[in-house]
């Protein structure tokens, strides 16, 4: 069966979760935390896809000759535009009040012109955008799907977008996910991307913390996900109840296990 890293990061959190979001399927609330991340990833993708058909654009300008017609001119990306895009990609789901949703579309405003001015320090060149993959580790298929890949300054970059909280160095150079990421980039380009990083992005600006993995890490990645799918296909889903997992889980109201 094939694997999302999301399904082996539940599994990993607590294989009864998994159970109840992936064997039983149990409909589940999206939560408020969720519903902001989505915006934020949506609202990128499209700033990406504009990104990446204004490249595309320029490319075909730069190899017209002076007797052909000239191309319709690429949207400018500005700062008007990409708030624009927030405010039509806001996801009123998963807040509890209005005032709240309020409050984070006005907090996804500030985010967005923190990502704006990231963005434009630098010339980029945008390689993928929300591009899904489906690898084979072992014998099993691993699926995903890249936020942003681009080029800069020469370097193949993978770039995961992240809202919730911040992960130490050491965490994001043991994380799973930029693992999975590194193993696909790999496969997709047949070169291994020169930096992987989680880039957060919070009212304080943007924080990118960036990783890279050799051929060794990599291959501890694979049996790392050898034995989470072995697991699963072992219908193993015994509660790991702990506090913190048990706080954030969509399940605790219906878990005779739950911690909290
Ligand atoms: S409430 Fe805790 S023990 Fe129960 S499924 Fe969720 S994380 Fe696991």
């Amino acid at each position: 069966m094939p694997f999302s890293y999301s399904q082996l990061n539940t599994y990993s959190t607590c294989p009864k979760q998994f159970e109840f979001a992936n064997v039983k399927k149990i409909p589940r609330q999206i939560s408020a935390g969720e519903s902001f991340g989505s915006s934020v990833h949506n609202t990128l993708s499209k700033w990406g896809k504009l990104e990446a058909e204004k490249g595309k654009k320029k490319e075909e300008k730069d190899q017209l000759t002076m007797f052909e017609e000239p191309e319709e001119e690429a949207v400018p990306l500005t700062i008007d535009l990409l708030l624009d895009l927030w405010h039509q990609s806001f996801i009123v789901q998963g807040y509890s009040s209005k005032v709240d949703a309020d409050s984070a579309r006005t907090k996804g405003e500030v985010l967005m012109q923190k990502f704006y001015e990231w963005w434009e320090k630098e010339t980029r060149e945008v390689i993928a955008i929300e591009k899904g993959f489906s690898i084979a580790v072992d014998i099993d298929t691993i699926k995903g799907r890249f936020d942003r890949i681009e080029r800069t300054a020469g370097k193949l970059i993978v770039i995961d977008y992240k809202t919730g909280g911040m992960r130490t160095q050491e965490e994001v150079d043991e994380d799973l996910q930029l693992s999975i990421y590194a193993l696909a980039c790999q496969d997709l380009f047949g070169e291994p991307c020169d930096e992987l990083v989680l880039f957060f992005l919070s009212e304080e600006g943007i924080t990118e913390v960036v990783t890279k993995r050799t051929p060794k890490q990599l291959s501890k990645a694979g049996d790392v996900i050898g034995s989470l799918s072995e697991q699963i296909d072992d219908e193993k889903f015994t509660a790991t109840p702990s506090e913190s997992a048990c706080r954030r889980c969509p399940y605790r109201s219906i878990c005779e296990n739950s911690a909290v």
